[in-house]
């Protein structure tokens, strides 16, 4: 479905797409999966659906599996610790969190934070899909193996995390797909920040080498 999407003409995909996405509130609504009825048991914490955030077009989109309790608290991704952790890796790599589009793969939250299921994310992928026509990256960066998988299955982030690679060049929308390791990994290991810190750092060498080519 991606791809054939993918593969509409730019400016036709444009057309289409702004009246529907207007400020989320197809994703507000939505009942496409049992997961908008999951309730926080905890008093006092929401579950907001988590659309996503950042300029639309973007330079570069960074897509997560799914809003945790935090988020699902918000109504924003990438928020609470791993949020803080992200921010300090795009600090880092010398961005700002501002200028980065940041969306899941899923717009609710799991139950317990399990991995999203893929009757889910096939009936969540419509909204992504419409984000990706929308934003137009040229760079996406995926965190986690659920995301990566996404776009390509034989991804394995043991190897692949960092490594940049041309995804549906045959399209009007092609990009540039990094699938790195969820911030959250880093929590609790901590080779893995030293990973996350050099594989973010390679970002900017990405964009100039694109700039270039241009
Ligand atoms: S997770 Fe996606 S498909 Fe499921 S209810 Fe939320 S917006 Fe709809």
């Amino acid at each position: 479905m991606l791809e054939d999407l993918l593969r509409l003409p730019r400016g036709t995909v444009r057309n289409i797409l702004i009246g529907e996405l207007g400020d989320n509130m197809d994703i507000a609504t939505c009942q496409g999966c049992p997961l908008y009825q999951n309730l926080d048991p905890r008093p006092g914490r929401k579950h907001l659906p988590v659309p996503g955030e950042g300029p639309v077009p973007c330079q570069i989109m960074v897509i997560g599996e799914a809003p945790g309790a935090d988020e699902a608290d918000s109504g924003r991704p990438l928020v609470g610790a791993s949020g803080k952790r992200f921010d300090m890796l795009v600090r880092q790599a010398g961005f700002r969190r501002e200028g980065l589009f940041i969306t899941n793969l899923l717009k609710h939250r799991p139950p317990k934070n399990r991995p999203p299921q893929v009757k889910e994310v096939k009936a969540c992928a419509h909204f992504l899909e419409q984000q990706l026509l929308e934003v137009q990256p040229s760079v996406v960066i995926t965190l986690g193996r659920h995301a990566a998988h996404y776009f390509d299955k034989s991804i394995q982030l043991v190897k692949d995390h960092g490594m940049a690679r041309r995804f549906a060049e045959d399209s009007g929308l092609p990009f540039l797909l990094i699938p790195m390791y969820h911030p959250a990994a880093a929590l609790y290991n901590g080779g893995m920040r030293e990973t996350l810190i050099e594989d973010f750092k390679k970002i900017p060498v990405i964009l100039k080498k694109i700039g270039s080519e241009n």
